[in-house]
């Protein structure tokens, strides 16, 4: 061989190294990516954090640590300068920044992102980093120490209206979500707050209600998110306003001590929801830290009128009588320290307005959110993309046309530059576009294609029908009869009823609710320059009384519950068992064998996409052992789109009543036509495993499973058996 043909032949390795490393490599990385997290890890560890409140404490007066121990200014922790310890401020939450008006020193603005269960829609956990990082960066140019989200609560029931602010049905996906979110946040030097633990699964007289929820489904369904969440690193966990089997979560030892602290191993700071807690010797004695929000004192709150419910006011009464100890109080004090020192606020300014500057790219990500999350439900006869050129003629009317839509409460978010639906298809569609608030017949008649605007206005506090407004539906319907080109776009926080005019409308696009920029990736998607990837968090139903838990408003009871009812506690306690157990979402619809209207993890794209070459590393695996799974998704259409790939295990021969398969890995692939990407998956004994209540553990049975692995819970392509053994 000569040196020539030797030298070439490097060259040619070098290049085809080269080659791999630009091309093929990155595809395999990218796929793999969402698998690999690294958890956040406090700037200053739980030790030294822990020793600096312990000197801190050692100065503070009993009077100043039961002052510490309640909130201040409703949105505060206090402060010590004398001891050098900063007042912080807390703020809400998953959205972006709620601003508020009323206090000084707020943001001018803060961006409007879409709502969390949009994010859940991505099913891409690195957006959700990226999602989360923008917002901690804002808290931090705000002033803000501690947001007050992730919001994870599990959607249980369509009504709920805080559903916008959570991350859908499946324990799996949000504890994914959950972990990047809270990583995202708290690598800005933000606190994350987990809320609301737990089982607050309706805001339907949500201070009056008993959650009854078996140990198994609070294992399996309500708790995950939660945990991936205290593994990822979050420092602070906000308890509920429901009780939790007959206890105020707030105040009760079980729901502290026991899950959170013991099962989840969590060891920062706790603090109660806002007004949730009713007995200040039980809330001192049951592992909670922060009485929020504290003592208003001024006697003009509902709570007030209570009596002394608030740990600030009745802490030193139960020290004079013995009831608790300055150790209690100690214990309370020592966690808010430790965990502010932790995140280096004892150190360092928590406001930086250099961060002021990251907004416009903030604003992007709030973008490309809405690009990954909303989904495209139906496009029969290819309705959409509206192709831009001609004289093609589009309608718009209904709901949300010229008015943005968004969740209520303290997640709400004003955001700027906010881009009404209207606007943003004028930017993208131009002349084509015309509005009608009620188009006549004839308007309707001769358009090219209608776009309809329906959906509903959740909000913290209450939950909302079902259904939509009778005359919404037959508007549909009516204008589903003129013309054959209706494509319907919902803007909600969770699953309306479509039922009617599902089957006679062309298309339905589920857009949630959009923030400041959202409906710029709508009009992007109906022109066909953003190929739709969301795949719904949620089980869409026919009718709200096939769900689960359907019957929890008492007979003749309307959802909507007024703005300050739900603060009646005292009135009645009301129970909401959850009798469904572990049967939540698809897990519900695939035991009884009720289809849905539209599946868990569904979303249309305008290409197709084809699973391949489904393999196992060990088709026997020891429970010790981690399974590889692997297989390929190639783009088969002509332009290029993501699809997310789900990963489902059934158990063939459950010793206890399962779900017929759950969400246990998934990938968002980004493929260009006629590409296709390896992707890796993994799964440990705990993916085989179901809550067993004679171990109180999660236990896995040894026999068989099956792999699958599917576009949605609906559309499995590809199957593999794998027998696990002891
Ligand atoms: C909500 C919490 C929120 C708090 C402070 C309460 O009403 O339930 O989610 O963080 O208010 O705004």
């Amino acid at each position: 061989m000569s040196w020539r043909s030797i030298i070439s032949g490097i060259l040619f390795y070098r290049v085809v190294l080269c080659l791999w490393i630009i091309v093929i490599f990155p595809g395999l990385i990218m796929a793999q990516s969402m698998t690999e997290f690294k958890p956040f890890v406090p700037p200053v560890g739980y030790d030294a954090a822990s020793s600096k409140a312990d000197s801190i404490l050692a100065k503070m007066s009993v009077q100043q640590k039961v002052e510490l121990i309640g909130g201040h200014n409703f949105f505060f922790i206090r402060g010590y300068p004398e001891y050098g310890v900063p007042e912080l401020y807390l703020s809400d939450a998953t959205a972006g920044v709620h601003i508020r008006k009323q206090l000084n020193n707020q943001l001018e603005k803060s961006v409007a992102f879409p709502a969390p269960v949009n994010l859940a829609a991505t099913w891409n956990t690195d957006l959700a980093r990226e999602v989360a990082q923008s917002i901690g960066e804002e808290c931090r140019a705000g002033g803000i120490a501690v947001l007050l989200g992730p919001g994870m609560n599990i959607c249980r029931i369509s009504q709920c209206g805080r559903n916008f602010e959570y991350f859908g049905e499946d324990s799996f996906l949000a504890a994914r979500m959950i972990e990047n979110f809270v990583v995202g946040v708290q690598s800005t030097g933000t606190i994350a707050t987990l809320k609301h633990f737990v089982c607050n699964n309706t805001d339907y007289m949500r201070r009056r209600s008993n959650s009854i929820v078996d140990e198994r489904a609070l294992h399996e369904i309500y708790l995950p998110a939660f945990k991936a969440g205290v593994d990822a690193g979050a420092i602070a966990v906000m308890t509920s306003y429901n009780q939790l089997n007959g206890e105020w979560c707030g105040q009760s030892n079980y729901v502290i001590e026991q899950l959170l602290r013991k099962d989840l191993g969590f060891k920062w700071l706790v603090m109660t929801d806002w007004w949730s807690t009713y007995d200040p010797e039980k809330i001192i004695k049951s592992g909670q830290d922060l009485d929020m929000p504290g003592a208003p004192g001024r006697g003009d709150t509902t709570f007030d009128k209570l009596g002394d419910i608030y740990v600030q006011t009745s802490a030193l009464r139960l020290l004079d009588e013995g009831k608790v100890s300055e150790a209690d109080v100690n214990r309370m004090a020592k966690a808010i320290l430790t965990t502010e020192a932790a995140m280096g606020l004892l150190d360092r300014p928590v406001k930086d307005a250099s961060y002021l500057g990251n907004f416009s790219r903030h604003e992007e990500i709030a973008l490309q959110e809405a690009r990954e999350g909303i989904v495209l439900l139906r496009n029969e006869h290819n309705v959409l993309p509206i192709e831009k050129s001609g004289k093609k003629r589009i309608l718009l009317t209904g709901e949300f046309a010229t008015k943005l839509p968004s969740g209520g409460g303290s997640a709400h978010v004003d955001g700027y530059d906010n881009l009404a639906m209207l606007d943003a298809l004028k930017a993208e569609f131009g002349d084509n576009i015309e509005y009608a608030e009620t188009p006549g017949d004839g308007k309707v008649k001769s358009a090219d294609v209608i776009l309809v605007s329906v959906g509903t206005n959740d909000s913290e506090g209450w939950d909302r029908p079902f259904d939509l407004p009778k005359e919404t539906d037959e508007k549909v319907l009516h204008y589903a009869e003129l013309n054959s080109n209706v494509v319907v776009i919902v803007n909600s926080g969770s699953g309306v009823s479509m039922t009617k005019w599902n089957g006679k409308v062309a298309g339905i696009i589920y857009a949630w609710y959009p923030g400041q920029i959202g409906n710029k990736a709508l009009a992007e998607i109906l022109s066909g320059k953003t190929n739709p990837s969301g795949k719904l968090p949620i089980t869409i139903e026919k009718q709200f009384a096939d769900s689960p838990g359907s019957s929890y408003i008492p007979n003749g009871g309307q959802p909507y519950t007024g703005a300050r009812n739900d603060l009646d506690q005292i009135i009645s306690v009301y129970n909401i068992e959850y009798k469904e157990g572990v049967f939540v979402g698809y897990r519900w619809y695939e035991a009884k064998k009720i289809e849905p209207l539209y599946h868990f993890g569904f979303g249309l794209s305008f290409t197709t996409f084809e699973i391949t070459g489904l393999h196992v590393s060990n088709a026997t695996p020891k429970k010790s052992d981690t399974v590889t799974v692997k297989f390929n998704v190639k783009n088969t259409g002509s332009v290029a789109g993501a699809e997310v790939a789900q990963l489902y295990v059934e158990e063939l021969k459950p010793t206890v009543p399962r779900p017929v398969k759950e969400l246990k890995g998934f990938s968002k692939i980004f493929l260009k036509p006629r590409e296709s990407k390896t992707v890796r998956l993994f799964l440990t004994e705990k993916d085989f495993s179901y809550w067993n209540t004679v171990r109180h553990e999660w236990y896995a049975n040894t026999g068989g499973f099956n792999i699958l692995v599917g576009v949605a819970s609906d559309d499995i392509r590809q199957s593999v058996k794998v027998t696990l053994s002891d």
